[in-house]
């Protein structure tokens, strides 16, 4: 998933992170704002000396953020009024060149700030949260709607073909007038005015969504009071449980924590069947209880406000203006994109339901299996057709050799590059890692962090970010960080990871090396300061090393004894690639036709009762399964209303279409070796956004994205 902060033309404050959803923060929003330090205390006012520029984590405290962040959008506006009002005339280096340089302090504290509150966040974090949101909206268009700056940024952009621009001058030119433009450059006054209110409005209300969210995931655990309910999981979780319910204050019981989508791992494992239904319910009801953490009112009042700032900006709806700059350009194109793939995926869905209740009925069952039913009897299935246990696996996957021996290792095959711990730069929290990354020549390329283990101070999911980009001006190299979500292993014992967290990982290593290979000058366009339906691909294309038969004999071994495992076992984990996939593809067009059903509300009639209008909307676009909800429902979809994914969740199926596609040109040019690693690092991973993407893919692959190598992937052909 990716988080945009656009301050600036100039800045991107980027916090890519992937499907990390929901689970945000429990507590309340009014905690006191922290005591403000003396300035000159606070360590993120100048840059960092230590390696990188990495940040300080043994010196910054929670009350250096609002005051640095306050610090940095004042010097950030007097940097652009001396811009803006500059008696020369305009030119490439005193305008567009400048607002690359500004801003520098906001993005270096903006940057920890946010990789703070989404992977290690308190109450101070959030009050601070909260209290900044609506002035960095403010300070957005403070910058994007002052006249004389626009007039510069008009002007250049009017002469960009007589410059003398390089291509990515020309390209940050574009790029410059037309986030201006959409920003509401050209409204007037009135207009502008309104946009203002809206814009303040609305990050108000994304943050107060992730913190109501947040608490309600954490309020809606599923509490159980004798331990042979929980009947079918393994030690570890009962264990887990019985650690969670003790932090809650019950002691002696066990809580099942949610987790943020609508499927529960627990449910997979639960023999107790009125157990499965509680948790699927306390899951799908999580945010609509009528209580101080029901997040329908503020989602009815972002869909309006969404639709009004669209026909302000002469859009038809929310989709269409916020898709306009995407690589899928209008709602329909993306909304084509899912809807072609609803008919075979239901159809499969339908037919794996079928099997499940076979097994039902074999068991003599007696009733009707539904979503909470799902995923133990899957697994079954899965057992009996593939002779697949999920049990028998991950002890082949053990975190540290899946690092090292598949994701390090496969970037090695591909790229040349190397990386090396190191243990001397202060770190967040006691679990995160730092490593060096070096290319074949043995030149640093990056820093790379990796906070692997679930907390509650933690948000669901995994993602990527950068403390510090990429910069061609200044000359900073990539720091960046990867946050999963795995179970913590007890003391003493390895983390074993299912293939699922091993894809993770691979998955979100992808998004890093789309920052590690940054090569770009200005900083606008840098490594995953890309469309929403770019930024997916190389991550989603890194997953395919995880299977690679090279990386995976290299990792893929036991942890106690260091055999490889057994070819069979891996046939099956590839045999089985496609099990379940009517599932998984349903549930995700679901959340993301739910997402495209809200954002193309017209203004004026964006109003609707939420579960009215969830419930209409899926029978709409017939994925009105019962057994197969939404892997969000719009109650707890933090990507679309606390994240930056409004009218963009399509777009992890948009990047699917490029990274099969891709993986098929590495097939047919020999897979993995140095040669084609070359080719797709330069000519995808280092361009970040300074040329046009879809022309950039075209001249990488030959020819146009075909979908057909996304639907083989996925058994729906
Ligand atoms: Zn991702």
């Amino acid at each position: 998933m990716l988080r945009t902060l656009l301050l600036s033309s100039a800045i991107a404050l980027a916090l890519s992170a992937c499907d990390r959803a929901a689970t945000e923060s429990p507590m309340p929003t009014t905690a006191a704002a922290p005591a403000e330090p003396a300035q000159g205390e606070n360590p993120l006012l100048v840059a960092s000396t230590l390696a990188f520029q990495a940040p300080v984590f043994d010196r910054i405290q929670d009350a250096h953020y609002q005051p640095a962040i306050e610090e940095g959008m004042r010097q950030h506006l007097a940097e652009v009024r001396t811009i803006a009002d500059s008696a020369e005339p305009p030119t490439f280096a005193n305008t567009i060149e400048a607002l690359e340089r500004s801003g520098e302090l906001l993005s270096r504290a903006g940057a920890v700030f946010f990789a703070m509150t989404s992977a290690n966040t308190n109450p101070a974090l959030q009050a601070a949260e909260q209290a900044l949101a609506p002035k960095l909206a403010e300070h957005g268009d403070a910058i994007h709607l002052d006249p004389a700056l626009f007039a510069r940024v008009q002007t250049l952009h009017e002469q960009r073909a007589g410059l003398g621009l390089t291509p990515e001058q020309l390209f940050v030119v574009e790029r410059a007038y037309d986030t201006f433009v959409r920003a509401g450059a050209r409204l007037d006054a009135e207009k502008q005015a309104e946009l203002r209110t809206l814009n303040s409005e609305e990050s108000s209300l994304t943050t107060a969504f992730s913190n109501m969210l947040l608490a309600a995931t954490k309020a809606g655990g599923v509490l159980v009071d004798d331990v042979a309910k929980l009947d079918g999981l393994d030690e570890a979780t009962i264990a887990a449980a019985a650690e969670a319910a003790k932090a809650d204050g019950k002691d002696g019981q066990w809580l099942l924590v949610l987790q943020n989508t609508t499927q529960q791992p627990v449910l997979a494992s639960l023999t107790n069947r009125e157990l499965r239904e509680q948790v699927m319910a306390a899951s799908l009801a999580r945010a609509q209880k009528g209580d101080a953490n029901d997040t329908r009112a503020t989602i009815q009042r972002l869909a309006e406000l969404r639709a009004r700032k669209a026909e302000l900006l002469g859009y038809p709806n929310y989709a269409a203006y916020s898709i306009a700059d995407q690589m899928a350009g209008t709602p329909e194109v993306a909304l084509k994109l899912l809807t072609d793939t609803v008919p075979a995926a239901t159809a499969r869905a339908r037919a794996e339901l079928a099997k499940i209740q076979s097994v039902v009925d074999a068991q003599g069952g007696g009733f009707q299996a539904g979503a909470a039913d799902w995923d133990f009897y899957a697994e079954q299935v899965r057992k009996a057709e593939f002779d697949l246990d999920a049990e028998q696996i991950k002890p082949y996957f053990e975190l540290d050799r899946v690092l090292k021996d598949g994701v390090f290792f496969a970037a090695g095959q591909l790229y040349g590059i190397t990386a090396k711990e190191r243990t001397d730069l202060p770190v967040y929290h006691p679990d995160v890692r730092v490593f060096d990354i070096f290319d074949a020549d043995g030149t640093q390329l990056a820093l790379f962090y990796l906070d692997p283990f679930q907390r509650e101070s933690k948000q669901g999911g995994a993602w990527m970010g950068n403390f510090v980009e990429q910069n061609g001006l200044t000359g900073t190299i990539p720091v960046i960080y990867n946050v999963e979500n795995y179970t913590r292993p007890a003391a003493g014992q390895p983390a074993l990871l299912s293939f699922d967290d091993t894809t993770t990982l691979f998955h979100e290593f992808g998004h890093a090396l789309h920052g590690i290979f940054s090569k770009t000058t200005y900083p606008s366009v840098a490594g995953t300061n890309v469309p929403r339906d770019f930024v997916e691909f190389p991550s989603q294309f890194n997953e395919h090393w995880a299977l690679d038969p090279k990386v995976f004999a290299n990792y893929a071994k036991h942890y106690r004894t260091g055999e490889p495992m057994p070819q069979e076992l891996v046939e099956k984990i590839v045999r089985a690639r496609t099990f379940n996939q009517g599932y998984a593809t349903t549930e995700y067009l679901s959340a993301a036709l739910l997402d495209m059903a809200w954002h193309t509300l017209p203004a004026g009639d964006a109003k609707k009762d939420v579960e009215a209008f969830e419930k209409e909307a899926l029978a709409k676009y017939r994925v009105d399964l019962a057994a197969v909800p939404p892997r969000y429902r719009t109650n707890y979809f933090s990507h679309i209303w606390g994240g930056g994914y409004a009218a963009g969740y399509y777009a992890y199926f948009g990047a699917e279409v490029l990274d099969h596609d891709a993986f098929q040109w590495f097939r047919e040019n020999g897979g993995l070796t140095r040669a084609n690693g070359q080719v797709f690092r330069e000519r995808i991973l280092s361009i970040g956004h300074s040329r046009d993407l879809a022309q950039a893919y075209r001249e990488f692959r030959g020819k146009e994205p075909s979908v057909e190598p996304l639907l083989e992937h996925r058994g729906l052909k």
